[in-house]
């Protein structure tokens, strides 16, 4: 056994890469790295390789430190073509809410003071009248993120109460997050009506007793249920619910402000359009179609959001101060009706295939032979609008006569700094220049032609 050859951890600790690291690391941390390693290499020489020199072993030790050293997440480009790549952070956030979450980070700033009294304010107060503006309810509180404003709106409103669900609606959204779980969580019972294809309003208020305390609706945001298929509107729930005394809550997943068919896309719900149907609760995500940061809005009328801001949870969920700058300054572009300019996904979903063709081209001409600009399509991802595509060209890089093929050139991609995720189509490539920023293009350019030549 070449065991005995192995390098002690003083051996290690004393090589010149190593006491490099020393000045820029503690010391029991590098160690424990170098016992890492070494165990590493002790298990390897058991498994038939051969004892690594000790400055194979340095070299392992510098690696790996400098990748736990570097700041996680990292930034990566992302030339998927997905606009919402939940993998990827969700939503890219625009220049202006970058600005205001350094503003609020770097020093102090007037989160819950209202200056105008120099008295204790509210977090929530900004906000308020611009979603109040924005979608026509009455009120508006934020939370950390859509799950949690679910969570919440539930166990404040129908705690030791029965909630009505479609069966095609009792679904799961990702992540372990499973409408009938939540609704146990709250403390509510689900109370499932209709079947998984076709539910009707004569459903729910058969199910109608002095137990509910709400109709659940929630969107397929993840799904498409196609064919022979029926699930009453938001406003005809609101209609039934009227007559009875039960509030609609009404989870819309995404929180679009926009109007998608504007875009040649299938209608999403709005947080508009549900307020005006009357739902007495709305619940959507900030970081989907918002376009802004994680965090859970939830709108509707004064007297159900004024339960969900008395209730403890609301405390353990609350927002902290960068995502709400973000967030505020996000949902200004859409008060400036600047939304499809400024807010990056917007930008995104509204560039025009010639602009994606043109840019596609340019990155071509610098890679060299083989490389070639092809149809392709773009998707929203985030679980939003499924099955929905946009037109969009990409550089498509075939890979047939590389080692590990397509596999082997998107895990290079990923090796470079900062690393590029490609999507894989077919044993190409493909580079899909609607997701990738402006500003990152000269750094993608330089990646691809490293890894290509
Ligand atoms: C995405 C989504 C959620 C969860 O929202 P997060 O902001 O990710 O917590 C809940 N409900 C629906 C319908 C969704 O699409």
């Amino acid at each position: 056994m070449a065991l005995r050859n192995l390098p002690s951890v003083e051996k290690v600790l004393a090589t010149q890469p190593v006491q490099a690291l020393l000045q820029c690391y503690r010391h029991d941390w590098i160690a424990s790295v170098v016992r890492g390693c070494i165990d590493e290499a002790r298990s390897d020489i058991r498994n038939g390789h051969d004892a690594p020199s000790i400055s194979e072993v340095a070299a392992r030790v510098e690696e790996r430190t400098h990748s736990l050293g570097e700041v996680h997440p990292r930034q990566v480009i992302n030339a998927t073509g997905v606009i919402i790549h939940t993998n990827l952070g969700r939503a890219p956030l625009s220049q202006e809410a970058m600005n205001a979450m350094m503003r609020v980070s770097l020093g102090y700033s007037s989160l819950e003071l209202d200056l105008k009294e120099g008295r204790r304010g509210s977090r929530q107060a900004h906000l308020q009248p611009i979603l109040r503006q924005l979608t026509g309810a009455e009120a508006a509180l934020v939370v950390n993120n859509n799950a949690s404003a679910v969570l919440l709106g539930l166990s404040a409103i129908a705690n030791g109460k029965e909630v009505i669900v479609s069966r095609g609606e009792a679904v799961e959204i990702g992540g372990g997050f499973r409408i009938p779980d939540v609704l146990a969580q709250s403390g509510a019972r689900l109370v499932e009506v209709g079947t998984t294809n076709r539910t009707y309003v004569s459903d729910y208020e058969a199910a109608i007793n002095e137990n509910t305390a709400a109709f659940l609706k929630v969107h397929a945001s993840n799904f498409r249920v196609m064919g022979f298929t029926h699930s009453p509107q938001a406003g005809e729930l609101v209609e039934l619910g009227q007559k009875h005394g039960v509030p609609v809550l009404h989870d819309i997943g995404s929180g679009c402000l926009l109007d998608t068919r504007m875009y040649g896309l299938a209608y999403e719900p709005s947080p508009q359009d549900s307020i005006k149907a009357g739902a007495g609760l709305v619940f959507f995500s900030s970081d989907k179609l918002l376009g802004g940061p994680q965090g859970g809005v939830v709108v509707g009328t004064r007297e159900l959001v004024d339960r969900l801001a008395r209730h403890p949870l609301a405390r353990a969920m609350r927002i902290d101060k960068m995502s709400l700058a973000a967030l505020t300054a996000t949902l200004l572009h859409y008060l400036k009706d600047e939304a499809p300019e400024k807010i990056p996904i917007w930008r995104m979903i509204s560039a025009s295939k010639d602009e994606i063709k043109e840019r596609a081209s340019r990155w071509q001409m610098t890679f060299g032979m083989g490389p070639e600009v092809v149809p392709a399509s773009s998707t929203i991802g985030g679980g939003s609008l499924p099955g929905e595509t946009l037109d969009s060209w990409a550089v498509a890089i075939p890979c047939a006569g590389l080692p590990n093929g397509a596999q082997g050139l998107a895990r290079r991609l990923r090796e470079q700094e900062p690393p590029v995720i490609a999507r894989i189509d077919n044993e190409q490539v493909l580079l899909d220049p609607r997701t990738v920023l402006p500003e990152e293009e000269d750094m993608l350019i330089t990646s691809v032609r490293e890894v290509l030549s």
